[in-house]
Protein backbone atom coordinates (compact mmCIF):
# COMPACT_ATOMS: atom_id res chain seq x y z
CA UNK A 1 0.00 0.00 0.00
CA UNK A 2 1.29 3.70 -0.79
CA UNK A 3 1.77 6.11 2.22
CA UNK A 4 0.19 8.44 1.03
CA UNK A 5 -2.84 6.35 0.98
CA UNK A 6 -2.78 5.94 4.39
CA UNK A 7 -5.00 8.48 6.31
CA UNK A 8 -3.36 9.94 9.68
CA UNK A 9 -3.93 7.46 12.25
CA UNK A 10 -2.77 4.49 10.63
CA UNK A 11 0.62 6.81 9.55
CA UNK A 12 1.17 6.88 13.14
CA UNK A 13 -0.20 4.93 14.94
CA UNK A 14 2.66 2.41 15.50
CA UNK A 15 5.18 5.19 16.54
CA UNK A 16 2.26 5.99 19.14
CA UNK A 17 1.89 2.40 20.39
CA UNK A 18 6.42 2.55 20.90
CA UNK A 19 5.95 5.70 22.66
CA UNK A 20 3.37 3.97 24.65
CA UNK A 21 5.44 0.82 25.38
CA UNK A 22 8.25 2.92 25.75
CA UNK A 23 6.92 4.96 28.44
CA UNK A 24 5.43 1.85 29.88
CA UNK A 25 9.02 0.29 30.34
CA UNK A 26 10.24 3.73 31.77
CA UNK A 27 7.06 3.69 34.61
CA UNK A 28 8.21 0.00 35.16
CA UNK A 29 11.92 0.43 35.64
CA UNK A 30 11.05 3.11 38.25
CA UNK A 31 8.49 0.90 39.78
CA UNK A 32 10.37 -0.30 43.34
CA UNK A 33 10.84 -3.79 43.64
CA UNK A 34 11.84 -5.72 46.88
CA UNK A 35 15.44 -6.60 45.26
CA UNK A 36 16.16 -3.17 45.51
CA UNK A 37 16.25 -3.04 48.94
CA UNK A 38 18.15 -6.18 49.92
CA UNK A 39 21.41 -6.88 50.81
CA UNK A 40 23.44 -9.80 50.40
CA UNK A 41 27.18 -9.19 51.65
CA UNK A 42 28.92 -9.29 53.62
CA UNK A 43 27.29 -12.13 55.26
CA UNK A 44 27.20 -12.01 59.49
CA UNK A 45 29.87 -14.58 60.70
CA UNK A 46 28.19 -17.57 62.03
CA UNK A 47 27.87 -17.77 65.76
CA UNK A 48 26.63 -21.27 67.78
CA UNK A 49 24.46 -19.68 71.05
CA UNK A 50 25.73 -21.52 74.08
CA UNK A 51 22.63 -24.19 75.18
CA UNK A 52 21.19 -21.51 77.42
CA UNK A 53 21.51 -17.99 77.32
CA UNK A 54 23.50 -17.77 80.58
CA UNK A 55 26.35 -20.03 78.36
CA UNK A 56 28.99 -18.31 76.68
CA UNK A 57 28.30 -18.18 72.57
CA UNK A 58 31.62 -19.72 70.43
CA UNK A 59 33.33 -16.32 69.75
CA UNK A 60 33.18 -15.18 73.48
CA UNK A 61 36.50 -14.90 75.73
CA UNK A 62 35.55 -16.73 79.31
CA UNK A 63 36.50 -14.98 82.16
CA UNK A 64 35.42 -17.23 84.61
CA UNK A 65 34.37 -20.96 83.79
CA UNK A 66 34.16 -22.01 87.51
CA UNK A 67 37.62 -23.81 87.74
CA UNK A 68 40.22 -20.91 88.03
CA UNK A 69 40.71 -17.14 88.20
CA UNK A 70 43.33 -17.18 85.43
CA UNK A 71 41.58 -14.54 83.30
CA UNK A 72 41.86 -12.08 86.93
CA UNK A 73 44.59 -10.24 88.37
CA UNK A 74 45.22 -7.80 91.73
CA UNK A 75 43.64 -4.38 90.29
CA UNK A 76 46.08 -3.01 92.69
CA UNK A 77 49.68 -4.34 91.73
CA UNK A 78 48.72 -7.00 88.77
CA UNK A 79 49.87 -10.08 90.97
CA UNK A 80 47.77 -13.19 90.54
CA UNK A 81 43.87 -12.92 91.72
CA UNK A 82 43.76 -14.01 95.39
CA UNK A 83 39.83 -14.45 95.58
CA UNK A 84 38.13 -17.69 96.40
CA UNK A 85 37.42 -20.22 94.01
CA UNK A 86 34.74 -22.92 94.76
CA UNK A 87 32.01 -25.06 94.25
CA UNK A 88 32.07 -23.32 90.68
CA UNK A 89 31.81 -20.33 91.94
CA UNK A 90 34.13 -17.13 92.89
CA UNK A 91 33.54 -15.27 95.79
CA UNK A 92 34.90 -12.06 97.04
CA UNK A 93 38.25 -11.90 99.49
CA UNK A 94 37.29 -8.95 101.89
CA UNK A 95 40.96 -10.00 103.78
CA UNK A 96 42.79 -6.65 104.34
CA UNK A 97 45.14 -6.15 101.19
CA UNK A 98 43.78 -8.44 98.84
CA UNK A 99 41.35 -6.05 97.03
CA UNK A 100 39.56 -5.41 93.56
CA UNK A 101 40.30 -7.93 91.04
CA UNK A 102 40.72 -6.98 87.49
CA UNK A 103 41.04 -8.85 83.95
CA UNK A 104 44.31 -9.42 82.31
CA UNK A 105 42.76 -8.39 79.60
CA UNK A 106 42.13 -5.28 78.11
CA UNK A 107 38.72 -4.23 76.65
CA UNK A 108 37.19 -1.23 74.41
CA UNK A 109 33.55 -2.33 73.08
CA UNK A 110 32.08 -5.30 74.30
CA UNK A 111 28.48 -7.45 75.60
CA UNK A 112 29.07 -8.83 79.19
CA UNK A 113 27.57 -11.67 80.93
CA UNK A 114 28.14 -11.85 84.52
CA UNK A 115 26.28 -13.92 87.11
CA UNK A 116 26.06 -12.78 91.40
CA UNK A 117 24.92 -13.98 94.46
CA UNK A 118 24.10 -12.45 97.84
CA UNK A 119 24.35 -14.93 100.30
CA UNK A 120 21.37 -16.20 102.38
CA UNK A 121 22.81 -14.92 105.30
CA UNK A 122 23.26 -11.17 103.82
CA UNK A 123 23.34 -8.90 107.07
CA UNK A 124 23.85 -5.25 107.26
CA UNK A 125 22.07 -2.39 105.30
CA UNK A 126 21.64 0.47 102.84
CA UNK A 127 25.25 0.63 100.99
CA UNK A 128 26.86 -2.08 103.56
CA UNK A 129 24.80 -5.41 102.57
CA UNK A 130 26.31 -6.95 99.90
CA UNK A 131 27.70 -4.24 98.13
CA UNK A 132 30.39 -5.34 95.25
CA UNK A 133 30.50 -3.86 91.95
CA UNK A 134 31.11 -4.57 87.97
CA UNK A 135 33.60 -1.46 86.76
CA UNK A 136 33.06 -1.65 83.20
CA UNK A 137 36.61 -0.19 82.26
CA UNK A 138 38.99 -0.10 85.07
CA UNK A 139 41.31 2.61 83.54
CA UNK A 140 43.69 2.93 86.49
CA UNK A 141 44.54 2.24 90.39
CA UNK A 142 44.07 6.00 90.99
CA UNK A 143 40.56 6.47 89.11
CA UNK A 144 37.44 5.28 89.84
CA UNK A 145 36.33 3.64 86.64
CA UNK A 146 32.77 2.90 85.48
CA UNK A 147 30.67 0.96 88.10
CA UNK A 148 27.51 -1.12 87.40
CA UNK A 149 26.41 -1.38 91.46
CA UNK A 150 25.72 -4.64 93.10
CA UNK A 151 24.17 -4.61 95.64
CA UNK A 152 21.37 -6.76 97.83
CA UNK A 153 18.28 -4.51 96.72
CA UNK A 154 15.60 -7.29 97.67
CA UNK A 155 14.29 -5.18 100.33
CA UNK A 156 17.24 -3.01 101.30
CA UNK A 157 16.61 1.00 101.05
CA UNK A 158 19.31 3.25 100.22
CA UNK A 159 19.46 6.14 97.42
CA UNK A 160 18.30 4.87 94.19
CA UNK A 161 21.35 5.95 92.20
CA UNK A 162 23.35 3.39 94.18
CA UNK A 163 20.71 0.49 94.01
CA UNK A 164 21.37 -2.94 92.11
CA UNK A 165 21.33 -2.24 88.55
CA UNK A 166 21.85 1.37 88.91
CA UNK A 167 25.71 3.21 87.23
CA UNK A 168 26.38 4.31 90.56
CA UNK A 169 25.50 7.91 91.56
CA UNK A 170 24.76 8.70 87.54
CA UNK A 171 21.31 6.86 86.80
CA UNK A 172 19.37 4.09 88.72
CA UNK A 173 17.83 1.68 87.11
CA UNK A 174 14.89 2.30 85.27
CA UNK A 175 12.97 -0.70 87.97
CA UNK A 176 14.05 -3.34 90.28
CA UNK A 177 14.33 -7.17 89.12
CA UNK A 178 15.91 -7.61 92.08
CA UNK A 179 16.10 -11.45 93.51
CA UNK A 180 15.96 -12.32 97.18
CA UNK A 181 19.33 -13.22 98.42
CA UNK A 182 20.50 -16.68 97.76
CA UNK A 183 19.16 -16.45 94.17
CA UNK A 184 21.54 -16.40 91.41
CA UNK A 185 21.00 -13.19 88.86
CA UNK A 186 22.08 -11.93 85.84
CA UNK A 187 23.82 -9.19 84.38
CA UNK A 188 23.55 -8.82 80.20
CA UNK A 189 25.50 -5.46 79.79
CA UNK A 190 26.83 -3.74 76.23
CA UNK A 191 29.19 -1.21 76.86
CA UNK A 192 30.39 1.43 74.40
CA UNK A 193 33.67 2.76 75.19
CA UNK A 194 33.79 6.84 75.27
CA UNK A 195 35.88 8.39 72.61
CA UNK A 196 38.96 10.58 73.08
CA UNK A 197 40.24 13.16 70.85
CA UNK A 198 44.00 13.95 70.53
CA UNK A 199 44.31 16.31 73.10
CA UNK A 200 42.26 14.19 75.49
CA UNK A 201 38.93 15.78 75.11
CA UNK A 202 35.79 14.00 75.07
CA UNK A 203 35.08 13.05 71.71
CA UNK A 204 31.70 10.76 72.41
CA UNK A 205 30.98 9.68 76.09
CA UNK A 206 30.47 6.02 76.96
CA UNK A 207 26.82 4.01 76.77
CA UNK A 208 26.05 1.34 78.16
CA UNK A 209 22.87 -0.82 78.07
CA UNK A 210 22.01 -3.27 81.09
CA UNK A 211 19.40 -6.17 81.07
CA UNK A 212 18.91 -7.01 85.13
CA UNK A 213 17.39 -10.76 85.32
CA UNK A 214 16.55 -10.52 81.43
CA UNK A 215 14.79 -7.10 82.37
CA UNK A 216 15.78 -3.82 80.84
CA UNK A 217 17.00 -1.51 83.52
CA UNK A 218 20.14 0.92 81.77
CA UNK A 219 18.79 1.53 77.86
CA UNK A 220 21.80 3.26 76.08
CA UNK A 221 22.31 5.71 78.76
CA UNK A 222 25.32 8.03 78.01
CA UNK A 223 27.40 8.35 81.04
CA UNK A 224 28.63 11.79 82.30
CA UNK A 225 32.27 10.47 83.16
CA UNK A 226 33.58 7.99 86.13
CA UNK A 227 31.26 6.96 88.61
CA UNK A 228 32.82 8.76 91.65
CA UNK A 229 31.74 8.45 95.24
CA UNK A 230 32.40 11.95 96.38
CA UNK A 231 31.91 14.93 93.60
CA UNK A 232 30.96 15.56 89.76
CA UNK A 233 31.92 13.15 87.42
CA UNK A 234 34.27 13.81 85.10
CA UNK A 235 36.08 12.33 81.98
CA UNK A 236 39.59 11.12 81.41
CA UNK A 237 41.13 9.64 78.49
CA UNK A 238 41.84 6.25 77.94
CA UNK A 239 41.63 3.55 75.02
CA UNK A 240 41.18 -0.30 76.34
CA UNK A 241 41.07 -0.93 79.70
CA UNK A 242 39.80 -3.80 81.78
CA UNK A 243 36.83 -4.96 83.55
CA UNK A 244 36.77 -4.76 87.65
CA UNK A 245 34.79 -6.52 90.14
CA UNK A 246 34.72 -4.56 93.55
CA UNK A 247 35.94 -6.22 97.02
CA UNK A 248 33.85 -3.67 98.75
CA UNK A 249 35.08 -2.46 102.07
CA UNK A 250 32.05 -3.12 104.12
CA UNK A 251 32.08 -5.85 106.87
CA UNK A 252 28.74 -8.25 104.88
CA UNK A 253 28.84 -11.22 103.92
CA UNK A 254 31.01 -11.68 100.98
CA UNK A 255 29.58 -12.38 97.57
CA UNK A 256 29.99 -14.58 94.68
CA UNK A 257 30.15 -14.40 90.98
CA UNK A 258 30.04 -16.90 88.08
CA UNK A 259 29.44 -17.56 84.28
CA UNK A 260 31.72 -14.76 83.69
CA UNK A 261 32.14 -14.14 79.93
CA UNK A 262 32.63 -10.93 77.03
CA UNK A 263 32.32 -10.47 73.37
CA UNK A 264 34.06 -8.09 72.05
CA UNK A 265 32.56 -5.47 69.60
CA UNK A 266 35.71 -3.70 68.17
MG1 LIG B 1 29.79 -1.11 94.70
Amino acid sequence: MKLRSLRFPQVFAPAFLLLLATGAVAQQAAQPKPEDTEVWQPVPKIVTPGATDAQPPSDAIVLFNGTNEDEWVSAQDHTPARWFVHDGVLTVNKAPGVGNIETRRRFRDYQLHIEWKIPTDITGSGQARGNSGVFLASTGPGDSGYELQVLDSYNNATYVNGQAGSIYKQSPPLVNPDRPPGQWQTYDVIWTAPRFNADGSLKTPAYVTVFFNGVLVQNHFALKGQTLYIGQPFYKAYDTAPIKLQAHSDKSEPISFRNIWVRELN
